[in-house]
């Protein structure tokens, strides 16, 4: 399983200036992320290089279980604990504690949607990780403000 943190917004450059604004680089871990009722979902269940998981409950037809994400940019790690996953299939992604499931906010490349996962307690898709509904696809983006802005002038909302 892989996962693919990018940057939204445009060419290289663009890219850069956003992590420059927001002082990210590469190893910037993040130590906050909660669902849409403000409950966070770093937690101990997994750990990755010393640091607590982002921790989302997967719901499919027939099965529940957990998806545990470094919480590491860059670093790919990830878990899967008593889920049968199928590579391709579109899941519901949830929070572990009140299950409820993570808003969509955008189309995934694949085809599937991204959800959001809110850095921050207003629950702002300003301030949110995405993750693609589609195992196996698994892509992520860490959004800006100004990324945003960037896609509402093309119309994605
Ligand atoms: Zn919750
Ligand atoms: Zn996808």
């Amino acid at each position: 399983m892989k996962i693919n943190w990018l940057l939204l917004g445009g060419h290289q450059t663009q890219k850069r200036d956003v992590i420059a604004d927001q002082g990210h680089h590469q190893n910037e871990v993040i130590n906050e992320c909660y669902c849409p009722n403000g409950h966070s979902i770093l937690t101990d269940t997994a750990r990755f290089q010393g640091h607590p998981g982002l921790t989302l409950k997967l719901k499919n037809r027939t099965s529940e279980g957990l998806l545990v994400i470094s919480p590491v940019l860059g670093d790919r790690d990830r878990i899967f604990i008593d889920f049968e996953k199928a590579a391709g299939e579109v899941v519901d992604i949830c929070c572990p504690s009140c299950s409820e499931p993570f808003p969509v906010y955008n189309v995934c490349p694949c085809g599937a949607h991204l959800v959001a996962l809110f850095t921050s307690l207003k629950a702002h898709f300003s301030q949110c990780i995405g993750i693609c509904q589609r195992l196996g696809c698994l892509h992520s983006e860490l959004l800006s403000e100004r990324d945003l802005r960037l896609y509402s002038r093309q119309d994605y909302f």
